[in-house]
């Protein structure tokens, strides 16, 4: 697989360095230089989950990997279900956290964790130590850090912006120690990115510690997340596929960047919504023409807390290499209000949801027409956002016994200031 990076067309690499090095010079997204459609999606959709995601990524990848060992990333990277549960009749919604950390992140970042460890070591383990540097909103650094945990010659760092995220999500990557460190950092999640961005343009820290990032600009996520696209198809209807129009709870945009590399794949998706909270550069870009991001708002779907998405110049270069026009691409911002009495609606339906699902909901409900179905991507369990849920029903709604495990454990972060000469001390140290 040949990838360039967007900022100089120039600069190629193979999947393997992708994987590697995460980002390009000056900070540059890698793109797959060949999307080109799978034959047969219908046969495709009969497969099971391993087998077919094994068939996407081999059609991506090409031979870096062997289909035996593609075959092994993806069961063990992919050792959870996805399922589609129905809301009513018009209406159903993808449940991604089924995973460990109980985030759709698991995808992404086992899969990952998978590659990096394949591409990196032989299988005696022998190879140059690898530090992981991520900046979290809130899901990626607990499931990357359960990617990777226990991984001997990788360490990793995750840094997240201090007291914006929940309690249980602190919880469960802040608790794991070993070759896990967290950094709770005095600023919001753009800060935290900005941080990381000057650590991946600081050549000297780079070789020194072998830096790679395993944040949603990582290749390697996208492609797994690919594949919980065409999962979601295989449970629909086959009459009801080509109707469906798909909303995307949206931050960083990886996700929305997979689903639309899956339509490129040849999934028969027939739109896309992007789904904001009021922080809604996306939005309003789409609407006026104008990039013009506003200071971060926090809000109750925290992990959508972005006003400068790392993933949108990928969307931008799909549609520019597949002609699209991308003020034809649906989306909405959601206010708090409105997320609240969306998480009511569909409690009311016997759907228990968190406020990231139910911004999805909100947009489908608003934008479908009568002859569309809708799925709704739900990408945290609802006990990750217990306290909001909680409030928002009034009633208790009890933890899985992964939350319950972790909750209780000391926190072994460390507090720093928005600061990168001491972020540079700390990994140098
Ligand atoms: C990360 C995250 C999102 C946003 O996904 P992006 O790929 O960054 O757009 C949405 N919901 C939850 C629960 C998340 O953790």
């Amino acid at each position: 697989m040949k990838l360039y990076s967007i900022k100089d067309h120039a600069e190629t690499v193979s999947f393997a360095q992708a994987v590697k090095q995460g980002l390009g010079k000056n900070q540059g997204l890698f793109f797959p230089s060949e999307i080109n459609p799978i034959d047969d999606i219908d046969a495709l959709l009969e497969m099971n989950l391993v087998d077919r995601s094994r068939v996407i990524l081999q059609s991506l990848i090409g031979d870096e990997f062997s289909e035996q060992e593609l075959h092994d990333i993806v069961a063990t990277a992919f050792n959870f279900p996805a399922p589609v549960i129905k809301i009513n009749d018009k209406i159903s919604a993808l449940e991604l956290f089924h995973g460990p950390t109980l985030a759709f992140k698991d995808f992404g970042g086992r899969f990952m964790a998978q590659c990096l460890l394949r591409l990196s070591f032989d299988k005696k383990g022998n190879g140059d130590k690898i530090t992981i540097l991520t900046a979290t909103s809130g899901d990626t650094g607990a499931a990357v850090a359960h990617a990777f945990y226990g991984m001997d010659n990788i360490d990793v760092v995750v840094m997240y912006p201090k007291g914006k995220i929940s309690f249980l999500q602190e919880q469960m990557f802040c608790t794991l120690g070993g070759n896990i460190r967290t950094i709770a950092i005095d600023g919001d999640f753009d800060a935290c990115q900005a941080l990381m961005k000057r650590s991946f343009d600081d050549e000297e820290l780079r070789q020194a510690i072998g830096l790679n990032s395993a944040n949603s600009i990582n290749i390697s996520r996208l492609m797994a997340q690919i594949c919980y696209y065409f999962e979601a198809f295989a449970q629909l209807p086959k009459a009801q596929r080509a109707q469906t129009v798909v909303s995307v709870p949206s931050g960083n945009f990886g996700n929305l960047t997979a689903g639309l590399l899956a339509k490129t794949l040849g999934l028969p998706v027939k739109r896309f919504i992007a789904a904001t909270n009021i922080n809604d550069t996306v939005p309003r870009y789409l609407a006026s023409g104008e990039w013009d991001p506003k200071a971060t708002q926090a809000t109750l779907s925290n992990a959508m807390d972005v006003s400068v998405p790392s993933n949108w110049p990928r969307i931008e270069e799909l549609a520019r290499v597949k002609g699209w026009d991308l003020s034809e691409l649906a989306s909405d911002f959601v206010s708090d209000e409105d997320t609240k009495q969306a998480v009511a609606a569909l409690d009311e339906q016997g759907y228990l949801c968190e406020p990231h699902g139910a911004i999805a909901y909100d947009c489908l409900t608003a934008q479908l027409s009568e002859d569309e179905f809708g799925l709704f991507l739900c990408t945290a369990h609802p006990a990750k956002f217990k306290e909001s849920v909680e409030e928002i029903l009034g009633r208790d709604i009890g933890l899985p016994q992964e939350l319950a495990d972790c909750a209780d454990k000391p926190n072994l972060s460390i507090d720093m200031a928005n600061d990168f000469a001491a972020l540079r001390a700390f990994l140098m140290a």
